[in-house]
């Protein structure tokens, strides 16, 4: 019922070229998936990539974005400028941002609100740390980070959530299925207690954290689990396993 939605996020990695080059390697590969396949190169390939997935079965993201048009926000981009060059999603609220550039719930919050208003979808990313996770208050931060996050949303449907425990992201360790099934389903009890059951059916969570071509298909198995975010892996041809997994 609900597609499922396999994204790369290349993080600050390739520049111009390798993105080229990238492109013309994992297209090819990833033509066919049943999933919904998205690439989210660095703000400089993002042009480069629009244009040579036309035709293709891939959307482009970015991986971040201003909530305002335009204005005195030195370094930033808006949603408007990824709009004009055809960007289709954006991440927002990734553990880096929050971690190394002040991302807030708010501004998650606010850039999530504008990247609808302009029709491109935000995935929107939330998890705990090892820490939290291991005093147990895993799910009061994600269940805190998706009420303030996802506050105010008009068409809650058009969201997709990331569910990415920190402790997972690059460190090659990922949650059990059982563990990230379970964190994917406080995302969408959350979602049901704001918006409604039907809604909170509808909406697609993703897993993220180490995901690689050997563990997707025992992720993709679990019902609350409904696509990935993946890094590391999104950077080699082996990517199109997970995509097609
Ligand atoms: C990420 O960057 O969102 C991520 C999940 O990274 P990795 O797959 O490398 O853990």
């Amino acid at each position: 019922m609900r597609k499922p939605i396999i994204a790369g996020n290349w993080k600050m990695n390739n520049d111009i070229f390798e993105t080229e080059k990238l492109m013309n390697t994992l297209l090819p590969l990833v033509a066919g998936a049943e999933a919904e396949v998205v690439f989210c190169p660095t703000y400089l390939g993002l042009q480069k990539a629009v244009e040579m997935a036309k035709n293709s079965n891939v959307g482009i993201g970015a991986q971040n974005m201003h909530f305002e048009k335009n204005g005195a926000f030195t370094g930033e981009i808006s949603g408007e400028m990824l709009q004009a060059v055809g960007v289709k999603y954006v991440l927002i609220g990734h553990s880096e941002r929050r971690e190394y550039f002040n991302e807030t719930d708010e501004t998650v919050n606010k850039k999530a609100i504008k990247a609808l208003t302009l029709g491109i979808t935000p995935i929107v990313c939330c998890g705990e740390t090892l820490e939290e996770r291991e005093s147990g208050k895993a799910e009061a931060k994600v269940v805190g980070q998706m009420e303030a996050g996802l506050k105010g949303i008009e068409d809650i449907t058009k969201v997709v959530v990331a569910y990415e425990p920190i402790w997972a992201i690059g460190t090659g360790k990922t949650a059990s299925k059982e563990e990230a099934n379970e964190a994917c389903g406080w995302v969408r009890q959350t979602i049901a207690k704001m918006f409604g059951e039907d809604a909170a059916q509808k909406v697609r969570v993703q897993y993220g954290g180490s995901v690689n071509p050997e563990n997707i298909k025992d992720l993709m198995a679990m019902d609350n689990i409904d696509g990935a975010l993946v890094g590391g892996a999104s950077l080699k041809p082996t990517f199109s396993e997970i995509a097609k997994f």
